[in-house]
């Protein structure tokens, strides 16, 4: 855990947060700043800096991740619906938060549900 970090502080309860899921090794909740309907950060519990830093060793992590993300899909009806999964590295990526996250964006309504002129 790094002290200042946000999101290790969120995982350790030391910061307040929407909560959707947490075990042993991950924690997902809303972002404060939602960019889609259904917008939820999926984060490691581990601090790894960026993707840049991503080790061999955790490939294991970043599978069971993307398992954690699907039950989380699953949890907000979204698994037939369509959604996105988007990492921002570094400056030019738009990372703010040097934690590895990963952005589970949905809850758009689909073409054949949008009004005629409606923007997605
Ligand atoms: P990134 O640009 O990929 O580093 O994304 C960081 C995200 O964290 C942004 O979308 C922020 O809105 C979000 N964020 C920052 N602080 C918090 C917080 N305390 N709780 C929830 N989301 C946050
Ligand atoms: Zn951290």
């Amino acid at each position: 855990m790094k002290r200042k970090c946000i999101f290790c502080k969120i995982y350790n309860n030391e910061i307040p947060a929407k909560v959707v899921y947490k075990d042993k090794k991950f924690i997902a909740f809303y972002d404060i700043k939602p960019l889609a309907p259904v917008h939820i950060l999926v984060v490691p519990k581990k601090h790894i800096d960026s993707l840049n830093e991503l080790k061999n060793k955790e490939k294991g992590l970043i599978g069971e991740l993307f398992l954690v993300i699907k039950k989380i899909v699953k949890k907000m009806n979204l698994i037939n619906k369509g959604y996105k999964v988007v990492i921002n590295v570094g400056k030019g990526g738009g990372q703010i938060i040097y934690h590895l996250h990963f952005h589970l964006l949905g809850g758009w309504r689909s073409n054949e549900e949008r009004e005629e002129g409606e923007m997605p």
